[in-house]
């Protein structure tokens, strides 16, 4: 008789990594791979979860051991590197393995239904070419059609026409209606594209020698691990290297995977990546329908796609043949996941990268400390693009001293000046404001009361547009008072600038200037940002006003002046990574401006000219600043020089989660003091949150090793001592902020 297997499952539950069952019955004599899906009975439920692992005894009596129920896979669902990935992360990160293969796999994968049976549409061309008078009578339906004819092999996805055509559907129902155009409903992920891939790159351009060189020094790392940082200032090019690089790969019939920090810069790159590279592309991305997400996520692991382009948690995507993995904006905070399990996938890039054996590329102008401090190490390769491709120059930079400015509505009179002068020149003139809504705070003339969110440490934002005051922390809304709640007087004043507040001012100073705001109260609706985009890249916005929406890799040629209109609160902020972001977002913004032939100027508001942050970037660029903040960092034994764990808790009576991570922090014994340090806990810097208090417990130690004991001891205690209590918490491995 051959032993009895007993299977190793990972369940989405908490605390626990894996189950042991029984294989199913009448299945007697077929081993399970690691990596298929089963539906298991946990307690009174019926649970989807992953084999994971196979042993010949197991701790659990027989009379508890119960068996698979059902085997819902043919073949394993993740691939052997997937799987060591995210086995890897839950170590790391010290969450359920069960939990992260749930976060790693799509929505209709978590719950059970069928990798097969899903179909996807494609736009497929009638007619062998472009028929002559189209471009003149309907110039979008032209358009559409000419995408489509560029697809001829693969057909065209949703997808690629969206990031390419406004509107497509109206011209395509019109090219149907005509013979020109068809669609079919491909079974997803659709057939595989024969023979390896021949990139031929239209408009393409040729390189400079600075791209030349860091696209060497990628392709030359092909086929083996090496991590590189591509350093380049915003507008030199990273972009093309990327696209040197990805050709290389396609080349010799692999995949890229390329990992983006916001959903708005998908289209961008779709379409670009699209236009040059001609071969099937996947997108994933949050904003797509729970079918389109399964259909690119088969598409990338049938191997059908050949450039894969995602955020965050793109990074857990099957290849079967992955040739490069790419990061742009690597420093961008939006790679770190904010709650669940707390990822940050930026570093699970690297490390997949190292198990899959294959390049790993980070871009970015203002690279984080981390990447840096990983080059002075020698752990990464570092090129750098310190110059703007092609004939764009780098902005000229001037602070306005808003000591000695007035300003209305948050624009001083120099910034008003200077928006009029490029207006008129014809140039796009983009605001930069980090506050959505009208007025931070409305306040009581004549006694100082400020309205107040009623669940947390903060006060409600004035929002003009829908006559509303909400709090930006927890969500509440309610309804503009007429009165002060403290002395029943009828002066309320709006106090400080929001976006909206902006945009009614440069409304009434240009009223002939068409006019775009993009926050998050502008792009709820699904595709509203892309749409904004798309027009402001059309030319056809000359006023941008947005929050850091705006500030991201975005590539606006058009834009010549931006204004910053006040970054003063983030110079107080107390955060330990505060001014890492801000300088970033200071250089990521001034950055927008004068990206193609037009020279760029920037105007930074301030009420600290003399700031060091400030005359540090003035001075001595990004480069300069980030030297000096490392060594900030190495003195003070802050990460990247030490790691950091970071426990909070909440919970609705104050002192209760003080109370449980006293007692946590009681239960750690350092064996050496000098090793691994904890600090608090302490009640968070903003306390109460949406009717919640929370505090937090920190640890930080020069070397992993020794920061591991201290969360283990954490989590026996909690394992122990935390259930059945009123208490939330929650473990952040690196955290990104420790607010
Ligand atoms: P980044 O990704 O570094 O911000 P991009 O790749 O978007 O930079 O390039 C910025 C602009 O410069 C784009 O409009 C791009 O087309 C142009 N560009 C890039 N490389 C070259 C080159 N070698 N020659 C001419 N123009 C270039
Ligand atoms: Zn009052
Ligand atoms: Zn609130």
């Amino acid at each position: 008789m051959p032993p009895t297997i007993y299977y190793h499952v990972a369940l989405p539950v908490p605390l626990r990594d894996n189950f042991d069952y029984l294989g199913p019955s009448g299945l007697d004599g077929i081993r399970l791979s690691e990596g298929v899906r089963v539906k298991v009975p946990l307690g009174r439920r019926i649970l989807v979860g992953m084999v994971v692992g196979t042993s010949v005894t197991t701790p659990v009596p027989d009379s508890r051991l119960k068996a698979i129920r059902e085997v819902l896979d043919d073949a394993p669902l993740l691939p052997p590197p997937i799987l060591a990935l995210l086995r890897w992360a839950a170590r790391y990160y010290r969450h359920p393995y069960g939990e992260v293969i749930r976060a790693a796999i799509p929505a209709r994968l978590r719950s059970g239904l069928s990798v097969d049976g899903v179909t996807h549409s494609h736009w497929y061309a009638s007619v062998g070419e472009m028929p002559s008078q189209l471009s003149k009578r309907a110039p979008r339906q032209a358009a559409v059609l000419g995408t489509l004819l560029d697809h001829m092999d693969t057909g065209t996805p949703a997808e690629v026409l969206n990031a390419e055509h406004e509107r497509w559907r109206d011209a395509m129902r019109a090219l149907v209606e005509k013979g020109l155009a068809e669609r079919r409903e491909q079974p997803c992920p659709g057939p595989p594209v024969e023979g390896p891939d021949k990139p031929h790159g239209s408009m393409q351009v040729s390189l400079n020698p600075g791209q030349t060189e860091a696209s060497g020094v990628i392709r030359q790392a092909m086929g083996r691990f090496a991590p590189v940082l591509l350093d380049g200032v915003t507008g030199s090019g990273k972009t093309e290297v990327y696209l040197s690089a990805i050709e290389g790969v396609l080349a010799s019939g692999r995949q890229a995977l390329v990992l983006v920090p916001e959903i708005g810069l998908t289209p961008q790159l779709v379409d670009r990546f699209s236009t040059r590279l001609r071969v099937p592309l996947a997108v994933m991305h949050s904003g797509l329908s729970d079918t389109e997400r399964h259909c690119a996520w088969r598409m990338a692991g049938t191997g059908r796609a050949r450039v894969v382009i995602g955020t965050r948690s793109a990074v857990f995507t099957p290849l079967p043949q992955p040739g490069i993995l790419i990061v742009d904006e690597e420093h961008d905070p939006s790679f770190k996941q904010q709650d669940g399990f707390r990822y940050n996938a930026r570093d699970l890039a690297v490390y997949r990268a190292k198990l899959e054996g294959i390049p790993v590329v980070l871009g970015s102008a203002t690279p984080s400390l981390e990447s840096l401090a990983n080059v002075t190490r020698g752990k990464y390769t570092s090129v750098a693009l310190p110059e703007r491709a092609g004939p764009a120059r780098p902005p000229s930079v001037s602070i306005i001293d808003l000591r000695r400015h007035r300003t209305t509505d948050g624009v001083s009179g120099p910034l008003r000046e200077r928006i009029a002068a490029h207006l008129e020149r014809g140039g796009q003139v983009l605001l930069f404001l980090n506050r959505r809504g009208f007025a931070p705070a409305l306040l009581c003339n004549d006694c100082g009361w400020a309205a107040p969110c009623s669940r947390c440490d903060s006060l409600l934002t004035l929002h003009a547009g829908q006559a509303s005051m909400r709090c930006h922390h927890c969500g509440a809304q309610r309804s503009v008072p007429d009165r002060c709640e403290a002395c029943g007087g009828s002066d309320l004043l709006p106090v400080g600038q929001g976006t909206e507040r902006v945009e009614r001012a440069l409304r009434e100073w240009f009223p002939q200037v068409p006019l775009v705001r993009i926050d998050r109260d502008t792009t709820r609706r699904k595709g509203a940002l892309e749409g904004h985009i798309r027009a402001i890249r059309s030319g056809r916005h000359r006023i941008l006003i947005g929050t850091q929406m705006l500030s991201k890799g975005h590539d606006f040629p058009q834009v010549t002046l931006t204004g910053i209109l006040s970054l003063d609160n983030g110079l107080y902020a107390t955060d330990f990574r505060a001014s890492e972001r801000l300088a970033q977002l200071i250089v990521q913004v001034a950055g927008r401006a004068g990206r193609a032939d037009r020279p760029g100027e920037v105007c930074l508001q301030t009420h600290l000219p003399d700031h060091p942050l400030i005359q540090s970037l003035i001075h001595r660029g990004y480069q300069g600043f980030a030297q000096t903040a490392l060594a900030e960092r190495r003195a003070a034994g802050m990460p990247p020089f030490s790691h950091m764990a970071l426990l909070r808790a909440e919970a609705t009576a104050r002192d209760e989660p003080m109370r449980l991570l006293e007692t946590v922090r009681g239960k750690v014994v350092v064996a050496d003091a000098s090793k691994a340090v904890q600090f608090g806990p302490a009640p968070a810097p903003m306390e109460r949150r949406a009717g919640r208090f929370r505090a937090q417990l920190m640890a930080i130690a020069p070397r992993r090793q020794e920061l591991d004991p201290v969360v283990d001891q954490w989590l026996g205690e909690l394992r122990e001592n935390g259930r059945g209590r009123s208490v939330r918490w929650s473990l952040d491995i690196d955290p990104a902020d420790v607010l």
